[in-house]
């Protein structure tokens, strides 16, 4: 069977995410056959470069001999049990381990980024509760953040397309400003940005936090905003921040953690500890969908009494689940026995230094790196520039989804150098052909 006729089937039966069907009437679904390493393969044979880790999860490459292997051998003892009245060598492992690394000591299951975000956000109101402060039901989130898509979720989540339908069904949280490095004006550092914003998230805890439960944020990098980069000094206010005003830090590192920013979680880049830790996305190198929720001893605690509803009743069918806790832990043990995160190091700056010609383009603004992300924004009067980007670069075999006018990388860590140079070479072909192509068509909102 071609890419055609699986192309054909998929929009017959298939509702694909974040998508407006209608649009594939003119752009490109691409049914992929297999995939390896950074590449995937269609159909048809052709190969893309997958710079942006299919959607942020893939870690470590495609089809990872060692998590391939860690899934083999837990399929032969265990594939999955419940959670609740049982465990299991795995998930009793994984929460050892990610406890050390976090020193976060009790891990909460979940399958999906936004299921860790509805547990964090529930369990926060639920230890105010159960410490006799009901009153604490509010939630504080940055602007432009984006912590999933499910109710609560949205309820934090301050991306308008996705949650201004839904408005009525969805509470609602405050808003305080961006860190984000960008709003720096000429001579502003973005420190001072950073404090600044700390400032404002200041002003709103002095009036509000007798209200509030939690503050949430992305630590470092506000990913689905377009990659929007800030200082560590942000994150070290909030923390002192929340703690002067007794309200929860929820850090969301569900697409920095595990290595993306530099360090193993973004938060010891500001050297601080979250009250809560919501972890998906890399966890199981892009095999399984998992999510985890850490805490501490405190937050744990308070749940604990003969009182059942005081205990914390949320629960998946699949937390917790053996296959996707093992492939967690090869992806951990991949990282420390091979120290990835030092040879990304290494490799960041040389990948950095190949993107230096891109960089200087009178119409790039903004270049930003963070660990293995780099993204800029582009100076380009087409409405249509990500769409018309993304089926340009598919076309030079690159998989690379703008959101909005800011494009970015985010590849998995076993990208070579001269994979880094097809994709910058792609990239100036790409901006070049669609410069030179007038109009373009009428400005469709950003979708991740
Ligand atoms: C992707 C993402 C989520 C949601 O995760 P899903 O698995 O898509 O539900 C939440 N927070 C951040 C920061 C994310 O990038």
């Amino acid at each position: 069977m071609s890419n055609q006729d699986w192309l054909n089937r998929s929009l017959q039966a298939v509702w694909h995410p974040c998508t407006q069907m209608k649009r594939h009437e003119r752009f490109p679904l691409v049914p992929i056959a297999s995939a390896q390493g950074a590449w995937l393969t269609d159909f048809d044979g052709k190969r893309y470069l997958d710079a942006v880790s299919s959607w942020w999860v893939n870690l470590l490459g495609h089809g990872h001999p060692r998590i391939k292997q860690a899934l083999h051998d837990q399929l032969d003892t265990l594939e999955h049990v419940m959670l609740a009245g049982f465990t299991h060598r795995p998930v009793i492992e994984l929460s050892e381990r990610l406890a050390a690394l976090s020193g976060l000591g009790h891990a909460f299951y979940g399958s999906d980024g936004a299921s860790a975000t509805e547990i964090a956000l529930k369990m926060s109101f639920h230890y105010w509760k159960n410490s006799g402060k009901a009153q604490k039901s509010r939630f504080i989130s940055l602007e432009n953040s984006y912590h999933g898509e499910t109710i609560g979720a949205l309820a934090v989540t301050d991306v308008p397309l996705f949650s201004a339908t839904y408005a009525p069904l969805i509470a609602r949280a405050l808003r305080v400003p961006t860190p984000d490095a960008r709003q720096a004006a000429p001579g502003q550092s973005a420190r001072d940005v950073a404090l600044a914003a700390a400032r404002a998230l200041e002003n709103v805890l002095a009036k509000h936090a007798g209200d509030v439960a939690a503050l949430i944020l992305e630590p470092l990098v506000q990913g689905a905003a377009g990659m929007a980069m800030y200082h560590p000094d942000y994150l070290r206010e909030a923390r002192r921040l929340c703690d002067q005003y007794q309200v929860h830090l929820i850090a969301d590192e569900i697409a920095v953690g595990f290595g993306r920013t530099g360090t193993l979680f973004a938060c010891e880049q500001a050297d601080i500890r979250p009250d809560f830790l919501c972890l998906s996305k890399g966890i199981t190198g892009g095999f399984l969908p998992l999510s985890c929720v850490l805490t501490t001893d405190n937050v744990y605690q308070a749940f604990y009494s003969e009182d059942v509803r005081a205990g914390f009743l949320h629960s998946h069918s699949y937390t917790g689940n053996p296959l996707a806790c093992s492939a967690a832990l090869a992806v951990l043990d991949t990282l420390r026995d091979e120290d990835i995160l030092a040879g990304n190091r290494d490799k960041a700056a040389r990948f950095s230094g190949i993107l230096a010609p891109l960089a200087a383009r009178t119409d790039v603004r903004h270049f930003r790196q963070q660990g293995m992300i780099w993204a800029f924004d582009v100076d380009t009067p087409r409405g249509d520039f990500a769409q018309a980007f993304f089926a340009a670069m598919l076309e030079r075999g690159c998989l690379v989804r703008p959101i909005g006018n800011t494009v970015y990388y985010m590849p998995p860590y076993c990208l070579q150098d001269g994979e880094m140079r097809q994709l910058a070479e792609a990239t100036a072909e790409a901006l070049d052909a669609l410069a030179r192509e007038a109009g373009g068509a009428p400005a469709q909102p950003a979708l991740p």
